[in-house]
């Protein structure tokens, strides 16, 4: 897969070699019906079943079909196995894949944006088997990894009868082949280049492999999995990680890293150097507290001199406005926290005071006017902004600076973040995308605070590396800048590294309230949640106010609120929310209007990606959380214990609907909860995507089962257009779709269970049209 290229620094040497196993030609024919052609039932492939024939025969037909087919038919002239293979060293026939980004070229320099319709459904149609042996996100973290078992075993887990390399390389073609065409014809309204991983094409496991070879914690790949493509998921694998010890991210999953998890208990204070034993320096606690309850910000000015050891310095605290604030954002288990006292040994802050006035070195880009009203003024003193010597200890005034924590980081001068790991790499070693990669797989990035942090303040934002400070945001813009004026290009590695940027600065303009626009409002409970899965927080609590924060919440009442009720605190304050939130499974909420809800919803694990979140919000009304999805109502029946068997009967669609296994009410008490009468109320089943109530559920789909007590009719609707059919359902609880087998089948009528019949409320009658209405449910 040498089409992608690896990293230039620190590369991991992986070996994929990619075996070439079909012996035949694609026949250059009509590419749907290839299948038939060659002996096999399309059906069975696109519903993930391989065993139709031998496992050579089918691994042979499937890259056959979905490697050289798939170049073939967008290209409409035949990929033959001579024009793109070569032998190793075994003499063994192996795909090349160093000519493809030349034949990839030719190809898109020749075709056209009236092409677009064709191409696009070559490559749906491919990715629909594809994401059989590249699963989803989604898949992953229900059917294959959802039991936090070791990272390697999840990795090495047997999805389908195709080598992980050959499965890798067919879905990096196709996602090549749609980035290169839609770098080439971008689409109409512009969204972005390439789409995430988590979105399409799935992730093969190969990554998984490549990426726990290299050092990284598997956490990293899903989250990162959200905002990079496949390609740039490749690329950064070949990047090699510094781990403390090998068995460092043994006991992370796909949901999160707990590798630097902090436990009060042992928390240790730690000195630049471990040998080192010098004094701790104590913030300025009166004048910290006085600036506090004076309204202001503090910020710690070193005084004395302490650039030479021996010398005695202390620290005095000042409100913003008197200095050059510089705020840190760290990781506590790097060592700056104190959980005892607000203090930091010497060697710190003599580390500190260097990086910090080391910021204000280099030249200010001034016009010579502003820069000679300046000098006539004495220059502010450079402040320093650390959690640890400015939010005292007691409760009150620690209230005080967290309701204070936004205004922190959005006033202060600059953001400084520091990251054990990349304080040690120099960075004039390295190219900016694989910088940008490496923050992204940072400690610090896997935190909840970061995107607090670095939304903020986002276009000062600088990160410390061991020879200078990188400018993040100037940094990923030039790059997405620089692709985007690309004269063509089949990889987005540099526009995905740039995306965490872009998610900062929606965040930050949503955040901005002289702005008023009520997009970037929903944008940003979107982003934020988004952002929010697959972060850690130290304590539990401090997520609402983090995210209180970034919403523009009162954090003041969410401070006074107890822990255990800060899900309905929160859920009281904010009123949009990204639509599928409703298919985060784990236990829900038991209040009125909420029972969409999780107990906790900020974690919500299944999200769609950030962009489609925030374009197409949910929003809380009267009774209950409005939304548009595609779904199901099916006729009253009796459920049974764990799951059931629906048909639909339009598309004529067996599919299992299986009762999310981690939230722990049963079922029967779930409908009592409800007041669902089984032998007269409908049920709904609502999808995520449309696609799932047209062809099925794919390799898995999560849905949300609900009771229905109240449809618009037409003379309902007459009266409230807004709400034309909308249907009116209370939720029950998160459940798995998965196509079913005839055997499972079988075995469920034999124990005397009933199967449901499920229709979309809002189909034609006669037609089987394309063209969807939508559907408005609302879920109390
Ligand atoms: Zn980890
Ligand atoms: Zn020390």
């Amino acid at each position: 897969m040498d089409h992608v290229p690896a990293a230039k620094f620190r590369q991991y040497p992986h070996v994929n070699e990619v075996l070439c196993l079909c012996d035949y030609d694609y026949d250059g024919d009509d590419f749907t019906t290839y299948p038939e052609r060659k002996g096999f039932n399309k059906h069975q492939l696109l519903a993930g079943n391989f065993s139709e024939h031998p496992r050579e025969t089918t691994v042979a037909f499937l890259q056959s079909w979905l490697f050289f087919g798939v170049f073939s038919a967008v290209r409409k002239q035949i990929l033959e196995i001579s024009e793109i293979t070569t032998r190793n060293s075994n003499g063994d026939l192996i795909i090349d894949a160093q000519k493809l980004p030349l034949l990839i070229e030719k190809w898109v320099r020749s075709s056209s944006a009236r092409h677009s319709d064709r191409i696009d459904a070559v490559l749906s149609e491919a990715q629909a088997v594809i994401e059989h042996f590249c699963p989803p996100l989604i898949t992953w973290q229900t059917k294959y990894g959802a039991d936090g078992e070791h990272p390697s075993v999840i990795a090495n887990t047997i999805v389908s009868p195709i080598p992980p390399p050959v499965a890798c390389s067919i879905a990096l073609l196709s996602a090549s082949l749609q980035t290169a065409f839609t770098q080439q014809f971008p689409m109409q309204p512009y969204v972005r280049f390439s789409r995430p991983a988590s979105d399409v094409f799935g992730i093969p496991a190969l990554i998984f492999q490549r990426f726990l070879a290299a050092g990284w914690c598997i956490s990293d790949v899903a989250r990162l999995s959200r905002t990079y493509s496949i390609s740039t998921l490749y690329f950064a694998s070949s990047i090699q990680r510094n781990l403390p010890s090998p068995e460092f991210h043994d006991h992370c999953n796909l949901f999160a890293c707990s590798a630097s998890q902090v436990d009060d208990s042992t928390y240790m204070t730690k000195h630049v150097d471990e040998k080192c034993q010098c004094d701790h320096m104590f913030s300025a606690l009166g004048d910290v507290r006085e600036i506090l309850d004076h309204g202001g910000i503090p910020a710690t000015i070193v005084m004395g001199d302490i650039a030479t050891v021996g010398e005695k310095g202390w620290l005095e605290a000042v409100p913003f406005e008197n200095c050059k604030a510089v705020a840190l954002s760290h990781v506590w288990s790097d060592g700056l926290g104190n959980v005892s006292q607000n203090s930091i040994p010497e060697c710190q802050v003599r580390r500190l005071k260097g990086l910090i006035d080391k910021l204000y070195d280099r030249p200010e880009k001034e016009s010579s006017i502003s820069a000679f009203f300046k000098k006539k003024k004495s220059p502010k003193p450079v402040g320093l902004w650390l959690d640890t010597l400015c939010i005292p200890l007691e409760k009150e005034y620690r209230k005080l600076a967290i309701q204070r924590m936004v205004d922190t980081y959005a006033k202060s001068d600059k953001v400084l973040m520091i990251d054990a790991e990349l304080t040690q790499l120099s960075m004039e070693d390295i190219p900016a995308r694989e910088i940008l990669i490496s923050i992204a797989g940072s400690n610090w990035m896997r935190r909840m605070w970061t995107l607090q942090e670095a939304a903020l303040n986002i276009e000062r934002l600088y990160v410390q590396f061991a020879d200078g400070v990188f400018e993040y945001h100037t940094n990923g813009v030039g790059l997405t800048r620089a692709w985007e004026r690309q004269k063509w290009a089949y990889e987005p590695i540099d526009i995905d590294v740039g995306s965490h940027g872009h998610e900062f600065s929606s965040l930050h303009d949503a955040h901005d309230k002289s702005a008023f626009n009520w997009r970037a409002t929903h944008n940003s409970v979107g982003l934020a949640l988004s952002g929010f899965a697959g972060r850690n927080t130290t304590k539990q609590g401090d997520v609402y106010l983090c995210l209180g924060g970034i919403l523009d919440l009162n954090v003041g009442e969410i401070h006074s609120t107890p822990d255990d009720q800060r899900t309905e605190k929160m859920l009281s304050l904010v009123h949009t929310y990204p639509k599928s939130i409703i298919f985060s499974p784990g236990p829900k909420l038991n209040v009125p209007r909420f029972g969409w809800a999780c107990e906790t919803f900020w974690k919500s694990k299944i999200l769609g990606s950030a962009y489609n979140d925030a374009m197409n919000p949910a929003i809380m009304k009267e009774a209950g959380l409005r939304l548009e999805y595609q779904g199901y109502t099916i006729k009253p029946f009796k459920l049974p214990e764990h799951f059931f068997i629906m048909n639909s009967t339009k598309q004529d669609l067996w599919i299992k609907v299986t009762y999310d296994p981690t939230d722990t009410v049963r079922i029967r008490d779930k409908l009592a909860r409800a007041g669902h009468d089984e032998s007269n109320m409908e049920l709904g089943l609502i999808v995520p995507e449309r696609d799932v109530a047209r062809k099925g559920p794919g390799a898995g789909s999560p849905a949300l089962l609900v009771s229905v007590y109240k449809i618009n009719g037409f003379k309902e609707s007459l009266k409230d257009f807004d709400n034309n059919g909308a249907i009116y359902s209370k939720a029950l609880c998160t459940v798995l779709l998965t196509s079913t087998t005839e055997d499972e089948h079988q075995r469920y009528i034999d124990s005397g269970n009933e199967v449901a019949y499920g229709k979309k409320p809002n189909e034609s009658q006669k037609t089987n049209s394309v063209i969807y209405a939508t559907q408005i449910w609302f879920i109390a």
